[in-house]
């Protein structure tokens, strides 16, 4: 009989995170316990390569994770040595650039403010980091963050536009992010078949997210976990059976974490 294998797919940012101060000191013993205990933890966040090689580094960790809302997945030869270091799932940002431009028309232009195009100091405060962290956000490979200044019909018209061209908008806390056509689930998808041929084992999944974003992930999953977050209306989910905490990060994606696993 073959043996269970748990993977826990986590957000980062307001579900592992601290929404503010981007730490997880409550619950980071418990964090390091499941590690030891044989679970896979993969970080699906998105953050950039950059940020999420120095989350591992910050706290000497050893993790695969999925950067930048499902646009690549990396070092999943740590949990097999055959397995890619690296693994992108969509096209560069120039080539996203470039439909961007021929898609969107000026008038919808003036609604969109590329973060990009903000000074360090604007930048730091819209995504609450130092300016040493802020270097390390800034490093996309494959989306492209912007603040949208429209009303909701116009944002509504925006996502669809942008989906009509095979491109896809994720938002998350503070911004929204352009990206290809990919999200948190396909890598996940991707993720476990990958992982899935190295194993006899029964990979059941986890999945932990607080915001939109997060959704099509926790759909995918054995066992999706809502970790509480008062900008974003849970009652719009539909998934049955959704684990959700009643605390916010950190401490709420441990209770979530602890009432899946004794589901399993
Ligand atoms: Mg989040």
């Amino acid at each position: 009989m073959s043996q269970k294998k748990i993977i826990i797919f986590s957000d980062l940012d307001g579900t592992l995170l601290d929404k503010n101060t981007f730490k997880f000191e409550a619950v980071e013993d418990y964090f390091r316990d499941l590690i030891q205990k044989g679970i896979t933890i993969i970080p699906n966040s998105s953050k950039t390569e950059a940020e999420l090689l120095d989350f591992n580094k910050q706290y000497n960790l050893k993790l695969s994770f999925i950067s930048e809302n499902g646009s690549a997945i990396h070092q999943l030869d740590l949990i097999n040595k055959k397995l890619p270091n690296k693994i992108s799932l969509c096209r560069s940002i120039d080539q996203i650039y470039k439909k961007f431009n021929e898609t969107i028309s000026l008038n919808i232009r003036q609604k969109i403010i590329f973060i990009s195009s903000l000074n360090i100091e604007e930048q730091s405060r819209i995504f609450g980091l130092p300016k040493d962290k802020m270097l390390l956000a800034k490093e996309r490979k494959h989306s492209i963050p912007i603040q949208f200044k429209g009303n909701e019909i116009e944002k509504n018209d925006f996502i669809k536009l942008i989906n009509d061209v095979g491109l896809s908008v994720h938002s998350g806390g503070r911004i929204m992010n352009i990206c290809d056509n990919t999200n948190k689930s396909i890598a996940m998808s991707k993720t476990i078949e990958l992982i899935g041929k190295k194993t006899d084992d029964k990979i059941i999944t986890i999945g932990v997210g607080d915001n939109e974003n997060d959704i099509e992930m926790l759909k995918n999953c054995d066992y999706a976990c809502l970790v509480k977050n008062e900008n974003f209306d849970s009652s719009l989910i539909n998934i049955d059976n959704l684990i959700k905490s009643d605390e916010p990060s950190p401490l709420g994606w441990s209770d979530v974490i602890k009432t899946a696993l004794q589901k399993i």
